[in-house]
């Protein structure tokens, strides 16, 4: 069968199951005959998915997971996606050891369980802290070398953005999920090299992304082999004078909406998308309570002194209280989670 698609000048994407095989087709299939593939041998059906999306649709993961669950994602001893909701806490951006130290431990405390800590920062002004990794490889490699100690020091997995096709080698090899940020959602050749790392990937939705748009960018990591995608609510452009209060707005039924849509876990950033420090509490809480499999929030010892996105960041004890209340909401909404529809 997979020589019959290559044949026809497409790709074929094969997740074996324990009784059936799905092939997915990759590529222009509109010139393809469903009803001959359905003819022949070994071929017990086949459908064509109407979506743009197709590798992630749920429909292409029906006959491999059970309705309504999600793909359970390992990174680093830790599950998303599964029973236990995820929280990712730690700075914005990396600003020494001894700060990241300092914040891994508190996240830790407070029952996160993966470290997260910008090296490459997406800044809107030039004249901005770029991140300690932006100015030499080597200054990326030590920075990304305490973001992994951190990490196994107290036991929590890790996650850094790449902001260029450049950066994707030396974060894969240090990071345990490689994140891509709004601005580059629509980066589709960043998106293939950092698939073929074959780690998971945090995916963060474009600000003036619809959903169609972000599941069918999504899909250019999955095309390549890799469906291990944490997808990530983090807000859209505020309208009217929403700005001088919100950072973004954070599209709350988005998360449903998308958990309908695919199989990939959901997770939401309520920092990024409020950009307030007293609004973290109720923003994470409302992401529980619409279905998200887990959380990203920043958090820092000393918000105050936080060298980027000070105004937002939590400090551990108010991460703790967060997450203790999520971890409620996340039970009292779960058995929702698994109905369909
Ligand atoms: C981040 O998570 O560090 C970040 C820059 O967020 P976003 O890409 O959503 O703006
Ligand atoms: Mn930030």
């Amino acid at each position: 069968m997979v020589e019959e698609v290559k044949k026809q000048g497409l790709r074929a994407d094969v997740s074996q199951g324990k009784y059936r095989t799905i092939i997915g087709l990759i590529g222009d299939e509109s010139q393809i005959s469903f009803d001959r593939i359905a003819m022949l041998p070994g071929v017990k059906d086949a459908t064509m998915i109407e979506a743009p999306y197709k590798l992630v649709n749920r429909e292409y993961s029906k006959y491999l997971e059970k309705d309504g669950e999600f793909l359970h994602i390992k990174a680093g001893g830790i599950e998303i996606g599964g029973d236990e909701p995820i929280f990712i806490a730690g700075p914005c951006a990396v600003e020494s050891k001894e700060v990241l130290f300092k914040i891994a431990e508190g996240v830790k405390k407070a029952g996160a369980q993966v470290l997260r800590g910008g090296i490459f920062k997406p800044r809107s002004s030039v004249h901005s802290f770029q991140g300690l990794g932006s100015k030499s490889q080597q200054d990326a490699a030590e920075a990304l070398g305490w973001l992994r100690d951190a990490g196994k020091q107290y036991e929590l997995a890790t996650v850094t953005e790449v902001r260029g096709e450049d950066q994707v080698d030396i974060a894969a090899e240090y990071a345990d999920i490689i994140q891509i940020g709004a601005r580059n959602m629509y980066n589709q050749d960043l998106l293939t090299k950092v698939a073929r790392k074959h780690k998971p990937v945090l995916f963060k939705r474009h600000f003036g992304a619809g959903i169609e748009e972000m599941l069918s960018f999504a899909e250019y990591i999955v095309a390549e082999g890799n469906k291990d995608v944490i997808l990530c609510e983090r807000g859209i452009l505020p309208i009217g004078k929403g700005k001088s209060y919100t950072r973004y707005t954070l599209d709350l039924a988005a998360i449903p909406v998308i958990q309908k849509e695919t199989y990939l876990p959901v997770i939401s950033d309520p920092s990024h998308s409020s950009g307030r420090r007293d609004l973290i509490f109720s923003m994470s809480c409302a992401s529980m309570a619409a279905g998200a499999s887990g959380l990203m929030i920043e958090a820092h010892t000393n918000p105050a002194e936080a060298l980027v996105d000070a105004q937002q960041a939590v400090t551990p004890d108010e991460l703790k209280g967060i997450i203790e209340t999520c971890q409620k909401i996340f039970k009292l909404v779960s058995h929702r989670r698994d109905e369909k529809g």
